[in-house]
Parts: C-alpha cells; sequence; structure tokens
C-alpha cells in the first residue's frame, strides 16, 4: 500500500493521458466515429482527475472551495465547449476547402498520412506547440493581450476546472492558433480525434491539484510542475512555462523555469490586483475596464527574463 501511495505521483500522468489516447485509439479503430469518442474518453478522464484531486492532492489550499466554481463552470462550457464547437461548424469547410486547394496546388498531400496514428499526434502536437508558444507568450507581453489573459491568471487556486477559465476572446485566439493548421495541413480526422483527447485530458490534470511527476520528462512535457510557476502572481516567475502541452519550445527559446529548492506559490491571482473581479460578467468586462479595476499597486507585466533551471 505504501508503495502504491509513493509509485501513484509517477503513473497518474500516463494512466490519465496515456491511457485516454490509447483508449481513444481503441474505440476508433473499433469503428467509432470521433464525434462520439472525443467526448465519451474527455469525460471519463476529467472524472478521473476529480476523484485524484481527493486521492493525490497536491495542495489543501487549493482542495478548499474558492467560491470560483460557478464562474469557472460557466467559463469553461462557453470557451472550452461553445465557442470552440461553434467556431469549427462556421469554418472547418471553408478551411477543408482551403487544404484541398493547396493540396492540388502543391501535387501531393502535406500530412504524412502514411505513419502510425500515434506519430501524426507527435507532429500535430509539435506544430500547433510552437503556434501556441509564441502566441501565449505574446499574451503575456503585449499589454492589451494580456488584459485578456489575465481573466485565466485571475484564479485564485489550480484545479481541474480552471483549466477553461479564459475569456471568450482569449479563447478564439487560442483555437485559432491550433485547430486551423491541422485542417489546413490536411490531418485525418482521427488524428484530430487523438489531438483533442490529449488536450482535454492533459490539460485539465496539468491545472489540476493533483500531485503529478515527471522526474526527465519534464524538459519535453509540461505539466503541472511546471505550469504551477506559469500562474504565480509574481510576472517575473509567471513569464515562463508558456508551453500547454509540450515544454520543448520554451527549452529551446530560452523561458523553461523550474526551481529545484522551493515550490512554487499558493495563493494566486493577478499580482498587485487582489480584488480582480470574481464573477463571470466582471470578468468579461475586466480587460475593457483594466485602468479602472482595484489595485494596490501599477501592475504590468514583467519582460521575459532567460531560462532558469533546476
Ligand atoms: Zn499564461
Amino acid at each position: 500500500m505504501k508503495a502504491m501511495l509513493k509509485l501513484a505521483p509517477w503513473i497518474t500522468y500516463p494512466l490519465v493521458v496515456g491511457g485516454s489516447v490509447v483508449g481513444a485509439v481503441a474505440l476508433l479503430d473499433s469503428g467509432l466515429g470521433a464525434e462520439v469518442v472525443v467526448p465519451i474518453v474527455s469525460a471519463m478522464a476529467l472524472c478521473v482527475i476529480v476523484a485524484l484531486e481527493r486521492l493525490l492532492p497536491y495542495s489543501a489550499q487549493w482542495g478548499r472551495s474558492h467560491g470560483d466554481f460557478w464562474t469557472d463552470g460557466v467559463h469553461a462550457t462557453v470557451s472550452m465547449v461553445l465557442i470552440p464547437e461553434g467556431l469549427r461548424l462556421l469554418l472547418l469547410g471553408a478551411l477543408t476547402a482551403a487544404s484541398a486547394s493547396i493540396t492540388a496546388w502543391v501535387g501531393m498531400g502535406l500530412w504524412p498520412t502514411g505513419l502510425p496514428w500515434l506519430a501524426q499526434l507527435a507532429l500535430a502536437i509539435l506544430i500547433t506547440e510552437l503556434v501556441q508558444y509564441w502566441t501565449h507568450r505574446w499574451m503575456h507581453t503585449i499589454e492589451p493581450l494580456w488584459r485578456l489573459h489575465a481573466i485565466h491568471h485571475s484564479a485564485p487556486r489550480l484545479y481541474w476546472l480552471n483549466s477553461g477559465r479564459f475569456h471568450p476572446f482569449d479563447a478564439v485566439v487560442t483555437w485559432a492558433s491550433s485547430m486551423p493548421a491541422l485542417w489546413l495541413l490536411g490531418c485525418p480526422e482521427p488524428v484530430v480525434a487523438l489531438y483533442l483527447v490529449f488536450t482535454t485530458s492533459h490539460g485539465p490534470l496539468q491545472h489540476a491539484n493533483v500531485d503529478v511527476r515527471l522526474g526527465p520528462l519534464n524538459w519535453l512535457i509540461c505539466q503541472g510542475e511546471l505550469h504551477r510557476w506559469h500562474h504565480s502572481p509574481d510576472m517575473a516567475e509567471g513569464n515562463h512555462n508558456y508551453g500547454s502541452l509540450l515544454i520543448l519550445w520554451d527549452v529551446i527559446f530560452g523561458t523553461r523555469m523550474l526551481p529545484p529548492d522551493r515550490r512554487p506559490p499558493e495563493d494566486l491571482g493577478i499580482g498587485g490586483m487582489p480584488d480582480f473581479p470574481a464573477d463571470y460578467l466582471g470578468q468579461l468586462a475586466a480587460p475593457f475596464r483594466w485602468a479602472r479595476l482595484p489595485r494596490v499597486q501599477a501592475s504590468a507585466p514583467a519582460p521575459d527574463r532567460g531560462q532558469t533551471e533546476g
């Protein structure tokens, strides 16, 4: 029993994210459509993550309610479900047609459809993460974009549901920096489904109050150990670890941070703005009434600093 408890933080990631992907491959192989597989596997992964917050908590403080559940629930519904689905319905046809035109113009398919699905999934992650790395970094360093993205960083704690706390405009930018590239390049539907399963299991686990450990994989994958630093209210720390799924691009562009000698702060939120609006409508309006928001001192995103390793 003791050995199991010791092992638990190390097997959580392969169990939740690896298990989701393997399960999705099996279901797709059995002939089920992506429109069924993605919601079923994502919902199962979320249930496991919520249970793990009880069984394997990282922080006692974050395990207590902060009055944020309903605000985060509305954010997640709008920004993680309604907006991506609406944009898909609106743009998939046009992007698929554009992809066919590009293929005809080039004279060959751009996507290596002959590779195994998991290799194609790795390629999809590498490409989208590069675009998302820079989008996310600009969200932190360009003031009008930071006002939108600050909603995500206003979370007073980390738990599974605030992986969906995004201003709708931020959600549109995030979606636009991943899905269109895959469709334009002709990424097949089952691989897109695996990518969605990967993101919908990895993202909530990355924010979850679960003690997940990755060891040397912290040089490749961006999970909670790294992402908690990204939520530091001290922006000199928070302006690091921009990766959603991978930390690889942070390593390459010098923004990875994982101090070996201390834990990240547990009092979260936006530095200098302890009374940031906590309700949904207040958060929707916050970027547009930024100068009037209560603060204890001028708060501006600190410039990026170089890589800090541990
Ligand atoms: Zn951020």
